[in-house]
């Protein structure tokens, strides 16, 4: 396969950008090799800059839930466009993409959009310390909420895939606000409410974990941590920014009937621009400025091209449930298709699917958390990782991250992708 033209590109944005990327897993450091600079997206494939075509399971981490360039986005957005690109001020889509969240996740009463996932959670936490007044947060180790200070702390996605899970830079006392449990583990969060009884303001969690591969939370696992939550006064977060309108039109929460006090969204929500956002209970919400003290701005926050992308996604989505029951036939479809290679070729790994959501572990034994993933072999994800790509499927540049199967790829896609995930095994393994 040709990458001469992407070589070039990535040694000239090196003399530029750090790493020559402005997100660190594209830089490809967790699997080597060079990064494909894209051309173009269209459907189900990405194009590079050298010609080459690829089946495309990363869709831009989740966003692109029909795929790449869906005419009705691009018509939105032109017509949006028509009008002007921001003003500072408010506009009706805003108000149509609110109604639209409100309408599918039943649990917000009040929702303010923000630009991406990681402004939602900074915010959401703020507004859980303002509203509580308490300071620490517990989280998960190997769940990732976006790159603010307080969520750098035994991190997933890149900040796992290279080896830093807390990063250098978070000052001590924000560290010392951020309390890390064990995913699917509750006697873990137990220990920590016990340890810090009344200071807790919010425990924050992905309910399908999506940064650490694939990891279901277990049922009962979250409903605990519910009643735990209302017991100890501490508020629930779920950061749905990869599971909301994936995993059903509801999100995770519909999945699981669980409504947490406040949810962040983000990636489907923008349709492919750049959106997050937050919301919530009426009562806790209401603590947001302007109605309350609880600061919380953004200069292109709620920004009509956005708006005019995410709500066509949004209504997409509210006018056909039934593309999630579509999703997860293409979804199954492949699973099986990936435990049959396995099986024929004598190997033990694990696939873990969430409806559209997989991850292929490079382990024999079911991971239940940010420990078990630990113990992959990333040296086999990486080659498994170059094999599929010079074949022709894209996959997650990292062992920690999901796999997304969208509306775009069609069976014939499916069964392409299945006999290059044979034949990428097959030469790992003859090798
Ligand atoms: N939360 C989750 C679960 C995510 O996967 C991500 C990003 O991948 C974020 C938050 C941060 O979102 P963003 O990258 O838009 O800041």
């Amino acid at each position: 396969m040709k990458t001469k033209r992407s070589e070039e590109l990535f040694e000239r944005a090196k003399r530029s950008i750090p790493g020559g990327v402005n997100s660190p897993v594209r830089a490809f450091k967790a699997v080597g090799g060079t990064p494909r600079f894209i051309r173009k997206g269209e459907g189900s494939k990405i194009f590079d800059e050298d010609g080459n075509e690829y089946l495309d399971f990363v869709c831009s981490w989740g966003p692109l839930l029909f795929g790449h360039n869906p005419p009705f986005v691009k018509e939105a957005i032109a017509r949006a466009l028509e009008r002007g690109s921001s003003f500072g001020a408010p506009v009706d889509l805003e108000i149509e993409m609110a109604e639209l969240i409100k309408s599918l996740v039943p649990s917000i009463e009040l929702v303010r959009m923000t630009n991406s996932g990681t402004e939602a959670l900074m915010s959401a936490v703020r507004l859980a310390r303002g509203f509580t007044g308490r300071n620490k947060i517990i989280k998960f180790e190997g769940c990732y909420h976006g790159h603010a200070d307080s969520f750098l702390i035994k991190a997933g996605s890149g900040a796992a895939s290279f080896g830093v899970p807390t990063s250098p830079g978070v000052p001590p006392g924000v560290a010392a606000d951020t309390l890390a449990a064990k995913y699917n583990d509750i006697t873990s969060v137990e220990r920590l409410f016990d340890e810090n009884k009344g200071k807790i303001a919010a425990v924050v969690i992905e309910p399908v974990a999506g940064n650490m591969g694939v990891i279901p939370a277990k049922k009962d696992f979250l409903s605990v941590l519910k009643n735990i939550c209302e017991r100890e006064g501490a508020l629930l977060i779920f950061d749905e920014v990869i599971t909301g309108f994936r995993l059903a039109p509801g999100g995770a929460q519909q999945l699981y009937s669980i409504e947490p006090d406040l949810s962040c969204f983000g990636k489907i929500i923008g349709g492919g621009l750049p959106v997050g956002a937050f919301g919530g209970k009426r009562e806790i919400m209401e603590k947001i400025s302007p109605l309350g003290p609880v600061y919380q701005a953004g200069t292109l926050s709620g920004n009509p091209l956005a708006m005019a992308a995410g709500t066509a996604a949004l209504k997409k989505i509210a006018e056909n449930p039934s593309i999630y029951d579509e999703l997860e036939n293409k979804a199954a479809r492949l699973e099986n298709k990936l435990k049959n290679n396995l099986k024929k070729l004598g190997l033990g790994f694990r696939v873990n699917r969430v409806g559209s959501m997989f991850c292929l572990f490079f382990l024999e034994s079911e991971p239940l958390s940010f420990e078990d993933v630990s113990k992959c072999d990333v040296e086999l994800y990486a080659k498994y990782f170059r094999e599929s790509l010079n074949r022709g499927v894209c996959l997650p540049p990292s062992q920690f991250e999901t796999s997304f199967v969208s509306l775009a790829l069609s069976d014939e896609d499916i069964d392409f992708a299945a006999e290059v995930n044979y034949e990428s095994l097959k030469r790992i393994f003859e090798q």
